[in-house]
Formats: C-alpha cells, structure tokens, sequence
C-alpha cells in the first residue's frame, strides 16, 4: 500500500509520516531529501541554479542512496552521506530553485518510484499524489497556518540545539522563519497541488496523534475496501 502525506513546508508532514510508518508499519520516503541533496551537491559544485540543463544533468547523473529508518532519512549522493549538510537553513533558501526545474524533477522520479516497489511506504513531499504515486490508495493533503508552522519549525530547530533562546531572539527568528516559509510557498506553489481525491487536513489546533488516528481509519477503510 501506498500513502502519498503532501503538503507545504512545517505543515507536520515529516513527523506525521514518521509516526505512520512506525504505529503502522510502512517505510518512510522523504522526497524532499532528494531535492535538497541535489542542491547541495550543485551548489558545492558552484553549478549555477539558474543554469536549467547543468543542474538538470548533475540530478541526472547523481547516485542517490536514502534509507527511511530512524529520526530523520539517512541520504547519500555519489557514495558521500549528506543526511545533515541537507538540513541547514541555506540549503531552505536554494532547494526551491533545483525543485522548480522541470528536469530536475524527472531526474528523480525514478528513484521514488523504485523505493516504493513491492514495499509498503508513507512517501511525504508536494506532487507525491499528483505526479509520484498517483494511484496511490491514500492520499493526505496537510495544511497549517503560516505563523503555526513558523513556530513549529523554531521550536524543531532549538529542540535539536537543546538550548533555550530568550523571548526576544525567539520572536526575531520566528519572524525571519515566516518570511523565509511565505518565500518558499511562493516559489513551490505551483508544485505544491492537492490531489483530486486527497483528504485534506488541517493540521493548526490539532496534536499529531489526533492526525495519525486519523490517517489510521483511513488506512484500516482503504485496507477493507
Ligand atoms: O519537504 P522539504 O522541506 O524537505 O522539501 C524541500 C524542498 O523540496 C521544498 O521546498 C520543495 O521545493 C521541494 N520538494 C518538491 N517536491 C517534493 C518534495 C520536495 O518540490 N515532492
């Protein structure tokens, strides 16, 4: 069974498709791991994001390895682990550029699809239910607040330093975090398309496992039918 979770940057995907694969049993695909490793690697090369067919040609060429298990997806390009280099705040503000090229994003279609055959998987990103696995048997379209998912994401960053930011640093950074997710809204709409038949949820006022209850009658009625 397939599950495409589409849906805007800080909407709760990653972690809501992380909770899925574990309580239900299905393989994680971080689709976004792809397009930001490929900005890195081009961006490293000093390969002009403007540049349509030398990036589209470096994704083209590139050797991706990604594994699904654990906190966040493992990734690999041309044999060298970029699991954190991907994760950075510059690679936020680039990944859009390599994403919205045309041969970038059939460069890496055959290796989403190759990652799910034969396998149970909760694949998250923006086109999965549209353009990835659109026959998929559940599709999810998350949504959140603009603010909600600034503050999310701020919250995710300091968790990970483990140290508290005073008051004032926090509200400077979660505004800077909104300006930076309108920006890149802005850029990915045009990719970011619910899919026909996808459930949408709204994800503001409500806990992950109120979301992941959810998606598990979801499961449990496609499973049936
Ligand atoms: O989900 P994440 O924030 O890691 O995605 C990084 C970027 O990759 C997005 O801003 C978007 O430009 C691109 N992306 C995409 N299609 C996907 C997944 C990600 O265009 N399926």
């Amino acid at each position: 069974m397939i599950i495409a979770i589409d849906g805007p940057a800080g909407s709760g995907k990653s972690t809501v498709a992380r909770e899925v694969a574990r309580r239900f049993g299905f393989e994680k695909l971080d689709t976004g791991a792809l397009y930001r490793a490929v900005a890195v690697v081009c961006s490293e090369e000093g390969i002009d994001l403007a540049d349509l067919d030398a990036v589209a040609a470096r994704a083209e060429a590139l050797e991706l390895a990604f594994e699904a298990t654990g906190e966040a997806a493992r990734i690999a390009a041309d044999g060298r682990d970029l699991s954190d280099e991907i994760r950075t705040s510059r690679v936020d503000r680039i990944v859009s550029a390599v994403a919205t090229n045309p041969g970038v994003r059939r460069a890496l279609l055959p290796a989403q699809r190759s990652f799910a055959c034969g396998r149970d998987v909760v694949a998250e990103g923006r086109d999965i239910g549209t353009v990835v696995f659109p026959a998929a048997e559940l599709k999810v379209f998350l949504t959140a607040d603009p603010r909600e998912r600034a503050h999310r994401r701020v919250a995710q960053r300091h968790e990970h330093d483990g140290a508290p930011a005073p008051a004032g640093a926090l509200a400077r950074e979660e505004a800077e975090t909104l300006a930076d997710i309108e920006r890149r809204d802005a850029a990915d709409a045009a990719n970011t398309v619910p899919a026909a038949d996808a459930v949408r949820i709204d994800s503001t006022s409500r806990t992950i496992d109120e979301i992941v209850c959810e998606i598990g009658r979801l499961i449990a009625e496609r499973r049936a039918s």
